[in-house]
């Protein structure tokens, strides 16, 4: 079967068989999930509440147990000490292990990710034996230091030095970092520092012993909104010694380590916001269901059961997304180990062939967590607001997801300036089909009625017809501002918010479609009809943003005919009727007291 290449859904016609979904998850993945859960039902959940009370101690302590279990190297080879086992499994240790609090979530994400992958994706093999057996045993903990206090988003622009001691054996680290991650019981940081009036960063392996602090201070932990038993300092170094062998790659490589190391970062943040997603939505429905106003359990009323449909599809969605993506790039590894390469160049490339879907999926799943537990709150009422019931909590854990790993706003405006690249670059052809969308234009469109009898058949030609919404809307911004489109933010935005809406909805279809395959259109019926409903939120955001794009660069007759287009691309044929899909997957969660997809 040909592979979808990262950003290619946009362009080709992509079938359920193509898409990978838990339903499959092998009898070693079906272990590791029971064994993580149960894991996280015995030593956190029960546990939750001295998460909130800045309980760095507990949180070290299970990340210990975490790698005692053996859950912190779960796709590291064996060599280095970790399980082997591919990067779909990673995922879903991600997703259930970040389940019961952000703390956790953090504090694995970072060391697992961020802390980890840096030295497995860019190490010589002596640095990869000398820490990655420490890393993925949990002997010691990873951090990154990449933020200073003038340099966030515009990561490369950092002020810390490393200047090559006399001697030519160490380089001295001088300088400031902040929000760094696991800081209070990291022993092995990833630093980023500027060699002379290099354009690019470097990066730099530190190990920390706090009896032999050579010239490392810790800031005190921050005073977080959420994640509060996650350790966040800031890390001051005054001439620190790192031996010249604990460079990481090359000088001046530091600046494409740290976006490389984001791209695995954001995807397994993107799993790390659904089994918490799929735990509030328990919680909500289990409320609901016993909560009584008006002499009625309030799951009974409309309302709930319209916030519990749109959490439990956007769950799904995001589901969806994030292990079709997860297999895709396990896929492209496979396939390059296949064709000789090593095991460090074959994931590099991969996860740089995804960096597309790993933003999309990044912005998708932080968005629904905060939505899904801003809900919660809703359902729970007065008693959401209470500190006393796990919604608020959750809340406010949910709501740094949408900041690091790159805030939203830079995840989005990377989709689109990443397929720009790839499309100036020859890699994919986004000109073709453009030119193809727009000669349709011109031309008669068909008044025949398509027979949409088959399962999902109107929802596959929809997408088809967003894909065509999209290559219009781009190919017409592209021709009119070319390389300035990078200064029309709000456009890009609009296109990114299409791109988003296309993968994730086109995920959903494909996963219904394929679980409706495995076992029966009555099984799969939530799936279904949470599909259904996606697909209608996407029809009607590619209809609002195309339409502000369309207003913003053509004008007359032109902008006439693209607003046609844009209305024949996302007309329905069969009416969707939103409200009894809403009633159809409600009535399933409240049956099942818990999500039950
Ligand atoms: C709890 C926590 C943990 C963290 N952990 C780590 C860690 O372990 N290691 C690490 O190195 N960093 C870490 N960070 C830092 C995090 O990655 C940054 O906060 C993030 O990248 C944003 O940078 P900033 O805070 O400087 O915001 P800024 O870059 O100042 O952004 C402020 C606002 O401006 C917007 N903006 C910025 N540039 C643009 C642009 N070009 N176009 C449009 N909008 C723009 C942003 O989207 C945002 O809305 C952490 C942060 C927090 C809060």
């Amino acid at each position: 079967m040909k592979v979808i290449k990262g950003g290619e859904y946009l362009i080709k016609e992509v079938s359920s068989d193509h898409i990978f979904i838990t339903e499959e998850f092998n009898e070693e993945q079906r272990m590791m999930k029971e064994s993580v859960i149960d894991f996280i039902d015995r030593e956190v959940w029960p546990h939750k509440e001295r998460f909130e009370k800045k309980d760095y101690a507990f949180t070290e302590e299970i990340m210990r147990k975490a790698g005692e279990m053996g859950f912190l190297g779960i796709s590291i080879p064996v060599e280095y000490g970790g399980m082997g086992m591919g990067f779909v499994s990673t995922m879903l240790a991600t997703d259930y292990m970040s389940a019961a609090t952000g703390s956790l979530g953090t504090a694995y994400g970072a060391h697992t990710g961020i802390g980890t992958m840096p030295i497995y994706l860019y190490g010589t093999e002596e640095q990869k034996q000398k820490y990655l057996h420490d890393l993925t045993s949990g002997t010691k903990f990873g951090a990154y230091c990449l933020t200073e206090p003038g340099a966030g988003s515009d990561a490369n622009s950092g002020k810390t030095t490393a200047t090559l001691s006399k001697d030519g054996m160490h380089y001295l680290i001088n300088g400031q970092k902040m929000w760094i991650s696991n800081a209070g019981f990291a022993e092995i940081f990833i630093v980023f520092a500027r060699i002379e009036n290099d354009k690019n960063i470097t990066a730099f392996i530190m190990e920390f012993d706090k009896n032999n602090p050579n010239g490392v201070t810790l800031g005190a932990e921050e005073n977080k909104l959420g994640i509060t038993s996650s350790s966040t300092r800031q890390v001051f170094f005054a001439d620190t010694k790192i031996p010249v062998e604990n460079m990481l790659s090359e000088r001046g490589q530091g600046f494409k380590i740290a976006l490389n190391s984001l791209n695995v970062g954001r995807i397994k943040l993107a799993a790390a916001c659904l089994d918490a997603s799929r735990r509030v939505i328990k919680e909500s429905v289990v409320y609901a269901n016993q909560r009584v106003q008006f002499k009625t359990p309030i799951a009974k009323f409309g309302a709930i059961q319209a916030k519990l449909a749109e959490m439990s599809m956007r769950a799904f969605v995001s589901d969806a997304g994030s292990y079709r993506a997860a297999k895709d790039i396990q896929n492209y590894i496979d396939d390059l180990l296949s064709k000789g390469k090593t095991h460090q160049e074959a994931e590099l490339e991969a996860f740089s062939e995804y960096a597309i879907e790993a933003a999309i999926l990044k912005v998708y799943g932080s968005e629904t967590s905060q939505y899904v537990t801003d809900e919660g709150i809703q359902i729970f009422g007065g008693m959401g607001f209470s500190k006393d019931t796990p919604m608020e909590a959750a809340w406010r854990d949910a709501r740094i997801t949408r900041i690091y790993e790159g805030t939203n706003e830079i995840n989005r405006l990377l989709t689109v300036g990443m397929l720009l690249k790839k499309a100036m670059n020859g890699t994919i052809d986004l000109i073709t089909p453009a030119m193809e969308v727009g000669n349709s234009l011109v031309g008669i469109p068909s008044f025949d009625i398509p027979d949409y009898s088959e399962r999902l058949s109107e929802e596959k030609a929809m997408i088809a017809k967003l894909k065509k919404a999209f290559l219009m809307i781009a190919g017409k911004a592209v021709q009119t501002y070319g390389m300035d489109l990078e200064n029309h933010q709000q456009l890009v935005l609009a296109a990114a918010e299409v791109m988003i809406e296309i993968y994730m909805s086109e995920s959903a279809i494909l996963k219904a479609d394929k679980l409706a395959k495995m076992t029966s259109d009555k099984e799969a019926e939530g799936q279904i009809t949470m599909a259904k409903l996606s697909l209608y939120h996407s029809v009607n955001k590619v209809m609002d943003m195309g339409t502000e794009a369309i207003a913003y660069f053509a004008e007359g007759d032109e902008q006439r005919m693209l607003l046609m287009g844009l209305k024949r691309f996302t007309k329905y044929t069969n009416q969707p009727n939103p409200i009894a899909w809403r009633t159809n997957i409600a009535a399933k969660v409240i049956e099942a007291n818990q999500y039950c997809f």
